[in-house]
Parts: C-alpha cells; sequence; structure tokens
C-alpha cells in the first residue's frame, strides 16, 4: 500500500506542490494497521489503496489522500491538531503517530463511538475524541498548530480559522462552484493572513451540520 501512495504522491506532486513524503509520514503510514480501522467486512480490502464504506453512509478516506492531508499539514513531534471528522479513525491514528496530542470531533455517533474505541485498543493515549458538530472547533482546546478537516465543506468554516494558531495550517476539501471539489491548503500567516491554495481536485462526503 505504502509503494503506491509513494507513486501517487510523484505522480500528481506538479499539482499538489508536494515532491515526495517525508520520512516521519511514511513511517506512520507504515506503523498504523488500517485493518483496525475498518468494519470487518471489508478486512479483506483493508490494505488497498481505495476508500471503503465504513457505515451511516460514510467512508474512510484513500490511504494516498490521507497521506498527503498529513503531509500538507506540515506536522512537528510538538504540534496539538484538530481532526473534524473522526471517521473510522484511520488519519486520526496517522497523526497521533506524528505529533503530540489530536483532537477529533465526529458528528455520526455511531461511527465516533466506535473509531474511540478501536484508537484506544490501538493504543494512542494522545487522542481525544468527541460526539458534535466540528463546525464550531473545540474551544477550549484551541489554538491547534493544524487542523484537518475530512468532509468537504461549502466554505471555509470561520470557528476553525480561529481557532489556528498564526503560522497553522488548515487542510479541508472545499467545493467549487462547478461542483467539483478541491483538496485546499488554508495558512494563517504570522500577522493573522489567511490564504487558500486549492491542491487537487477530490471526492469527498458533505460536510454536516446539526
Ligand atoms: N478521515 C476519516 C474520513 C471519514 S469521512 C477516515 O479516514 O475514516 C468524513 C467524516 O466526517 C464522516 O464520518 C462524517 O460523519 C464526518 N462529518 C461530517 N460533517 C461533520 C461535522 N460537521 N462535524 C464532525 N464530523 C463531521
Amino acid at each position: 500500500m505504502v509503494l503506491e501512495i509513494v507513486g501517487m504522491v510523484h505522480q500528481t506532486r506538479l499539482e499538489t506542490g508536494c515532491e515526495a513524503l517525508s520520512e516521519r509520514v511514511l513511517a506512520a503510514l507504515r506503523r498504523v494497521e488500517r485493518h483496525r480501522f475498518v468494519p470487518s467486512a471489508q478486512i479483506a480490502q483493508a490494505y488497498d489503496n481505495h476508500p471503503l464504506p465504513i457505515g451511516a453512509g460514510q467512508t474512510i478516506s484513500q490511504p494516498f489522500i490521507v497521506a498527503l492531508m498529513t503531509e500538507l499539514m506540515a506536522l512537528n513531534a510538538d504540534s496539538k491538531v484538530l481532526e473534524v471528522g473522526t471517521g473510522s479513525g484511520y488519519q486520526t491514528a496517522v497523526l497521533a503517530e506524528l505529533v503530540a496530542a489530536v483532537y477529533t470531533i465526529e458528528i455520526v455517533e455511531p461511527l465516533g463511538l466506535e473509531a474511540a474505541r478501536a484508537l484506544a485498543a490501538a493504543g494512542y493515549p494522545n487522542v481525544h475524541t468527541r460526539l458534535g458538530d466540528g463546525h464550531a472547533g473545540w474551544p477550549q482546546e484551541a489554538p491547534f498548530d493544524a487542523i484537518i478537516v475530512t468532509a468537504a465543506a461549502s466554505e471555509l468554516p470561520q470557528p476553525l480559522i480561529e481557532q489556528l494558531k498564526p503560522g497553522g495550517r488548515l487542510v479541508l476539501p472545499l467545493d467549487a462552484p462547478d461542483g467539483t471539489q478541491s483538496l485546499s491548503v488554508v495558512e494563517k500567516s504570522a500577522a493573522g493572513a489567511i490564504t487558500v491554495r486549492p491542491v487537487l481536485r477530490v471526492r469527498f462526503v458533505p460536510f454536516t451540520r446539526h
């Protein structure tokens, strides 16, 4: 699976600006056991480079997309990260391998509960899970060095921009006017200015609201 991801990162480098995965991200992808986060009916496909259904009409993201989003977050070992859309918990686990603390929010209760169980079973004491609408972020734990949203939003969620540290990055799929979605990197400068850079055409489930 990791070899295929490396190939796809190389193939898309001109669009994404991501030349290659860092050693740290590669190591995290090798360490996380994706089968732990896949429903038992999908176990045989757990190490394929494809999205998979996880119930409630939701999907576990394609490993290539997990890898790319993780790389685009520009993390380091001290980072404090927010994830909106826990889903299966697989992306959460990859982040937890790389950073000091991950705060993750899921709106669909059974998915959030199952992911919390799988993450605890895999042993990630630096992961903090919560059920609810992630649009409001997690103000009690803000600010964050990086934020990832794993469902497609029609506009930038303002509370998440506010909860990003200066110099921090928000990576998310954004709806484009033509009905497609662009994986986008939002940067907040040291002075607080916001820039948005679309990097790749993607297909995510929609961001929902309570
Ligand atoms: N990274 C996850 C992706 C899951 S799909 C994985 O690899 O498994 C996106 C998830 O975002 C879904 O589980 C969906 O229920 C959740 N979601 C959608 N809107 C949300 C919101 N407003 N707040 C929190 N989670 C949300």
